[in-house]
């Protein structure tokens, strides 16, 4: 039987059907409504959720939500920084509500995208891996031993907010020097306009530094360093084997993979470390229904 699964970010709400091989069988979805109004918001997710029932002639072996953060697992909430209408949001007490007698499981976005790549993308037999994503925020999660790993409040892998440089620019968290704060693709932009570039995005920094552009090519280069010595460190502290990379600014591809996977051998110098991997995600936007099912699969959360 299908799972039927959520994935709830600041610009979208989809909702799927994933098959017991983890395949994608349906999609839908719907803009995030800019307001205020928890409902009118609540009620944009409860027609994707409908529709994909629908799909599934109401039968589903249970609901998978994927959340950008910050969840709380335990009451099953979920106040997402992009959604701020949403702030102690009962997303699992509503989801069960309109798919009666199924049971319903909670993961941060990181997390299930982590998941996903390790169910049906880059992270097939890897024991211990980082997913992350490089994109106007940098996210991420754990899955460790072949098991997600959520921490106490649902929160772990939050890597965007390693502290890279301790005296580092200020981060939309309140503390300094995170690894978003620098290598972001808001930030990665900024940084090389405040060096003279003229473009606007990180796409078009990409494409620049693609073309030669020696200031688009040293803002890569800055981020990729942020990117690595996070990866040094979460590496350390995790044993891990491979980290996962997606996300829009991971769509500069060599841009990006080379000067990360350069600067990491200067700062993951542990014998443990050499064997680390840094490859790039495959299943895109897809990543995060998928792992939201494999969440279902696993147990209880
Ligand atoms: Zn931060």
């Amino acid at each position: 039987m299908n799972t039927l699964t959520v994935d709830i970010g600041g610009t979208k709400i989809a909702a799927g059907l994933v098959d017991s091989d983890g395949r994608l069988r349906f999609q839908t979805r719907q803009p995030t409504p800019k307001t205020d109004d928890p409902e009118q918001v609540w009620a944009a997710a409860r027609r994707t959720i409908a529709d994909t029932l629908g799909q599934a002639g109401g039968r589903v072996d249970g609901v998978g939500i994927s959340s950008a953060g910050p969840i709380h697992l335990a009451d099953g909430t979920i106040s997402p920084v992009n959604i701020p209408a949403w702030r102690g949001f009962p997303i699992r007490e509503r989801v069960a509500g309109v798919v009666p007698g199924a049971r319903v499981c909670l993961g941060g976005d990181g997390l299930c995208m982590a998941l996903g790549e390790h169910w049906r993308g880059a992270g097939q037999g890897a024991g211990f891996l980082l997913g992350m994503v490089v994109s106007t925020g940098i996210g991420g999660g754990l899955v460790l031993d072949g098991s997600p790993y959520s921490g106490r409040t649902g929160n772990a892998g939050h890597v965007g907010h390693v502290v890279v440089d301790s005296d580092g620019p200020p981060c939309s968290c309140g503390g300094r020097g995170c690894v978003e704060a620098i290598a972001s693709g808001p930030h990665l932009a900024a940084w090389a306009r405040e060096q003279g570039w003229a473009g606007d995005d990180a796409k078009a920094l990409a494409e620049a530094a693609a073309a030669g552009d020696e200031i688009a090519s040293r803002a890569f280069d800055r981020g990729a360093r942020a990117i690595a010595a996070m990866i040094a460190s979460v590496g350390a502290v995790c044993d891990l084997d491979l980290v996962i990379v997606g996300g829009g600014v991971a769509k500069a591809g060599p841009i990006l993979f080379e000067p990360v996977r350069a600067a990491l051998h200067s700062y993951a110098g542990l014998d443990f470390l050499t064997g680390l991997r840094v490859v790039p995600a495959e299943l895109g936007g897809e990543a995060g229904l998928i792992g939201a099912a494999a969440l279902v699969r696993r147990g209880p959360a």
